[in-house]
């Protein structure tokens, strides 16, 4: 096999700042039991359809040929039907990586040549914009309507998805196509005296994302051109000295100052989805150049968002905001935020090795991200929220009818997920990180995990090894110890470490997971009928006008209390309709929030008799005396029916 002399040059050059593990491939991991199956369901239908395969793809490459975007004058210039080709594409590339299915590799490049023949110019340029110079339209307003511009955007996913293309299948013509329009983004910038950063929406923060992107490409073609457009970015977002911009996103991580005061209009900037992107791009940066203070900003960031915006389903942000969301009692968190949390979180786990992100990860994934996902894996919901009759199912946008944001994010996050099941350590050690059933190939290690944890607390791992070695099991952080055959066992730094000889191993293991209540940061009140429904200095005004947008049957179930949530390992407990739960007693229970009582949850029998209930308990509440009695479920099963007739609460 003939080796590139550029991949040759990138190994050489980033060696040093390699990351401290190499997860298992995509490839190598099957994932199985609940989780599974509806990772099968959503590669059905997102990717192996004919209906995916035809209309839905269509309609992404059609974007390209209408430029609708900028030449719609019903719906204004600034669409963002450029993203869904890429993000369609991305979802490919990781099936391919998936399920190293030779037939759909053919199809995509096919499909991808198709694009790059019929769409992009001589000069590199591909794009849904017809008018290759409207990178920005009024960078001196806050007005989203005067301001947003997504040209950039759109590129960056489509420049992406072809680096990714180019990965999956070896086609050089996509690498080579990917490389043209970077070309002829640089040169367009230097033609047009503009800088990146006073270019798109958010003050330029949607265009900057592009940063991991570019660390990708540069990786397989590092021309320094590209590497130089990525230290600018960086440059750019970290002014330590003078007039700062409004966004200067690497700078103000260091700060003691929460996200949302970072800017001047945060209910306008704050953007969750936007950020979360830049900083993982940060993360990559950091990667390619060892540069410290861009890992470390990317590090203080995430401990922002733990700290400040943590929010009840387990992701970050409110309504695709960073506002503060750990002080919300109305949960409302955009299924892209979810899946770039949990990227933000696999990208410090990599370079760090630390399991804190790991802690995050998982219940990311079993809590928001599963609960945003259709049953049948075939679409997904816009808003993920903390109670009501259902989430957001994601709504039609920029004219588009078989696309949209959130679900065509969704697949890239099952393969997030069985991308972080498990990798083999720099210092040789297999390491197993996720416990849901799975079956894994590591170099030297078979493994096989079954239980159905996380629902319950047994489970067991098979264990080939080729040679002696070390396992690493990573116990979570609500857990004191991992029992294994029998013996408990203390983790050091999130994990606990069994040698083990060639040959084949089990291990019995328990994670013990008593519920425990997480009693709510909100305020005791929140003022939600004071504020008008386009308020836009107050982040209540996204509660009035959005928790009953497109499910008119929602009015009145505002939150205005704080309550208390309650958790059993990583998984989020909650009443609904599902769970048995009367609906009276799921919006309208007596808060135990910061009242101290006792709680102890016994399985259910339930789980058997409803097949659509993943972990069922009867939970019972103690204190002074007084005991009640409620029948709960895990918060993924109860809550992912698109059913106005449904209702659910992870509120106690
Ligand atoms: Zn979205």
């Amino acid at each position: 096999m003939k080796i590139p002399f550029a991949t040759i040059l990138a190994v050489m050059t980033f060696a040093a700042f390699g990351d401290v593990l190499t997860p298992a491939a995509a490839g190598d991991v099957k994932v199985l039991g609940r989780p599974g199956e509806l990772l099968q369901s959503s590669l059905n239908a997102r990717v192996f359809s004919a209906y995916a395969q035809g209309a839905v793809y269509d309609e992404a490459e059609n974007a390209f040929a209408t430029h609708s975007d900028d030449s719609d004058p019903d719906r204004g210039y600034c669409g963002w039907q450029g993203e869904y080709w890429g993000k369609t594409m991305l979802c490919y590339a990781g099936a391919i990586r998936y399920t190293r299915d030779a037939k759909l590799a053919a199809w995509c490049v096919k499909k991808a040549h198709r694009l790059i023949d019929t769409y992009q110019q001589p000069d590199g340029y591909l794009s849904t914009y017809a008018n290759r110079d409207l990178l920005r339209m009024n960078p001196e307003s806050l007005d989203s309507a005067q301001h947003c511009c997504f040209n950039i955007w759109g590129q960056k996913y489509t420049m992406w998805a072809l680096v990714e293309l180019y990965r999956a299948t070896g086609d050089g013509k996509c690498l080579e196509a990917a490389g043209k329009m970077m070309d002829h983004l640089v040169s367009q910038l230097r033609r047009l005296g503009v800088t990146i950063d006073k270019t798109g929406t958010w003050e330029g923060m949607s265009s900057m994302s592009i940063l991991r992107p570019i660390v990708e490409l540069y990786i397989e073609m590092p021309k320094p051109e590209y590497k130089e457009l990525a230290d600018y970015i960086v440059r750019a977002t970290d002014v330590r000295e003078g007039a700062k911009p409004e966004v200067n996103l690497i700078y103000d991580a260091f700060s003691d100052r929460p996200v949302v005061a970072w800017f001047r209009k945060p209910m306008f900037l704050a953007k969750a989805y936007e950020m979360q992107s830049f900083f993982e791009g940060v993360a990559a940066y950091h990667r390619l150049t060892g540069d410290e203070r861009a890992l470390a900003s990317a590090e203080a960031f995430w401990g922002h968002l733990h700290r400040e915006e943590l929010n009840p389903m387990r992701s970050v942000g409110y309504f695709d905001h960073f506002l503060g969301a750990k002080r919300r009692v109305n949960g409302m968190t955009e299924l892209c935020d979810v899946t770039h949390w949990i990227r933000l979180n696999r990208e410090l786990w990599k370079i760090t090795g630390e399991t804190k992100y790991l802690d995050c990860i998982e219940e990311s994934f079993y809590n928001a991200f599963l609960a945003g996902v259709s049953p049948d894996g075939s679409w997904g919901a816009h808003i993920v929220r903390s109670h009501g009759t259902r989430h957001l199912s994601a709504p039609q946008q920029v004219g588009m009818k078989m696309h949209q944001c959130c679900p065509d994010n969704m697949l890239r996050t099952f393969y997030d997920w069985a991308e972080t099941v498990a990798d083999i350590s720099k210092d040789g050690a297999w390491e197993v990180n996720l416990y849901s059933d799975a079956d894994i190939s590591l170099p030297g290690m078979r493994l096989e995990l079954r239980g159905d944890y996380p629902v319950s607390e047994t489970f067991r791992v098979r264990a080939v090894a080729e040679k002696k070695g070390r396992l690493r099991l990573r116990v979570p952080y609500w857990a004191q110890n991992m029992v294994v055959d029998g013996t408990a066992m203390k983790p050091t730094a999130g994990r606990i470490e069994l040698p083990v000889e060639a040959g084949e191993h089990t291990f019995d293991l328990v994670l013990k997971m008593p519920p425990r209540v997480v009693d709510s940061e909100a305020p005791e009140f929140e003022d939600i009928d004071t504020v008008t429904e386009l308020d836009t200095a107050k982040p209540e005004g996204y509660t009035k006008r959005f928790m009953s947008w497109y499910t008119p049957e929602m009015k009145g179930l505002e939150r205005r209390t704080a309550a208390a949530e309650i958790m059993r390992g990583p998984l989020v407990v909650a009443k609904g309709r599902l769970a048995g739960t009367s609906r009276v007693e799921t919006f309208d229970f007596k808060t135990i929030n910061k009242k101290g009582w006792k709680i102890s949850l016994a399985p259910s029998a339930r789980t058997a008799a409803n097949a659509a209930v993943w972990g069922a308990w009867d939970m019972t509440l103690e204190k002074d005396g007084e005991r009640r009695r409620i029948p709960v479920a895990d918060y993924w099963s109860v809550s992912c029916i698109d059913d106005p007739e449904n209702w659910f609460s992870l509120w106690f």
